[in-house]
């Protein structure tokens, strides 16, 4: 079938383009490093790109141009580069359009690895990153400075649940050219198109809600033109940071329910959001369904939907933190998200406990802040089971 104007969900079941010779309803596992020419002739159209037949899979194999082929036509792109995991495709495109001297501007609340790597390893190759709240448009106006190469995005951001206006940064971004790369793991293509709004390039973690049964660790890249796909996927390549044939497999066969789960996972963190609301023992819930989200609207401009992440406040700060992690029986106390599993974090006792309480607080994380991904379960136990471990408090 041809998708290319078919609906979202026709896509995702139907997109990809790889036919197997011998009618496989599903794309093979192509589990092989490598595939030989008819001929020496051959062989020589593949690596002057005359011919588009596979020569290793590190470059390319059709298992994973599947994934990528359908990633492309979700997120109304030119093409997808595929990565062994989503810090595979942050590297992928700091490393395609940073260099000696350049300067990055970035989301202060982002996913921890990707503002961690440029306060740590980018600086020994030169590269100077200015990070700010990306929620005022005039804080971006500010940091960009003449050597500014790239504006790296996510929003919602992690954990923070902040937005930016993806629109507007981007026209900004484009009058002094510079380029614009969004993370969008917490949306997916269901909820958020980012190239539709204007940025250049497109990355999630697939980790997360693209595969969404918490059994993969995996990235993608994906271009809106030829000219920018055709510096980032030699960069992957030459990183080497590419998917594995078997991993390629499984993303796409969760992606294919992609849309049912985030609906199933949204309407019940809707329910969640408003049962939290309500509780005595949470002093603040952020979530962008709600109209006290200071930008409620601009996430209903920009997005589909508010997802199925929500952060909250406990009054008892971070003992009470500590405590509900102690207590929930349901969901599972872990990092991660996306997945059909309700999964729930205390960044300041877990991930972030390394950091000082300034420094979390400099990322928009307070002590008393619980993030929850909330999954496909019935909401009723969803609930109950916070309405237990709340009580422990
Ligand atoms: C998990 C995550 C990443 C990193 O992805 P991995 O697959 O764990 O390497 C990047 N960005 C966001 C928003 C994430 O949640």
């Amino acid at each position: 079938m041809k998708t290319k104007d078919a609906g979202f969900n026709s896509k995702l079941i139907h997109s990809g383009g790889i036919k197997d010779p011998l009618g496989s309803a599903v794309t093979p596992i192509y589990q092989t490093s490598t595939f030989s020419f008819k001929s020496a002739e051959h062989g020589a159209k593949c690596f002057s790109g005359e011919s588009d037949g596979y020569i290793y899979t590190r470059i390319g194999n059709p298992t994973i141009a599947d994934l990528e082929n359908t990633m492309a036509e979700l997120e109304n792109g030119y093409g997808g580069i595929a990565t062994g995991s989503g810090m595979g495709a942050v590297n992928t495109v700091y490393m395609t359009y940073l260099g000696q001297g350049s300067h990055i501007v970035c989301t202060q609340a982002v996913y921890g690895p990707s503002r961690g790597i440029l306060e740590t390893i980018y600086p020994k190759f030169g590269v100077e990153a200015t990070f700010v709240d990306s929620t005022d448009i005039k804080n971006l106006e500010n940091a960009i400075q003449e050597n500014t190469k790239l504006i790296y995005l996510e929003t919602p951001a992690n954990p923070t649940m902040d937005i930016a206006d993806i629109k507007a940064i981007c026209e900004l971004a484009h009058s002094k050219g510079i380029k614009v790369c969004v993370d969008n793991t917490f949306c997916s293509p269901y909820l958020q198109k980012p190239l539709d709004l204007g940025a250049d390039v497109v990355l999630h973690s697939m980790t997360k809600f693209i595969n969404g049964h918490a059994d993969i660790v995996a990235g993608i890249v994906v271009a809106k033109t030829e000219e920018d796909y055709k510096k980032l996927r030699p960069m992957m390549i030459n990183l080497g940071c590419n998917m594995d044939p078997n991993q390629a497999y499984l993303t796409r066969r969760g992606l294919k329910t992609l849309s049912i789960r985030i609906d199933k996972a949204q309407e019940n963190c809707i329910k969640v959001a408003d049962y939290l609301t309500k509780h005595p023992k949470v002093s603040w819930v952020k979530y962008p369904g709600l109209k006290d989200h200071p930008q409620y609207e601009l996430g209903k401009q920009q997005m589909n939907g508010p997802g199925a992440m929500i952060s909250f406040g406990l009054k008892g700060g971070f003992e009470a933190g500590e405590k509900l992690m102690n207590s929930v029986e349901l969901a599972l106390l872990a990092v991660s998200l996306g997945g059909i599993e309700t999964l729930i974090q205390h960044p300041a006792s877990m991930t972030h406990s390394k950091l000082t309480k300034e420094g979390r607080e400099a990322a928009g994380i307070t002590d008393d802040l619980v993030r929850y991904s909330v999954g496909i379960e019935d909401v009723e136990d969803i609930i109950k089971d916070l309405e237990q471990a709340l009580a422990k408090i």
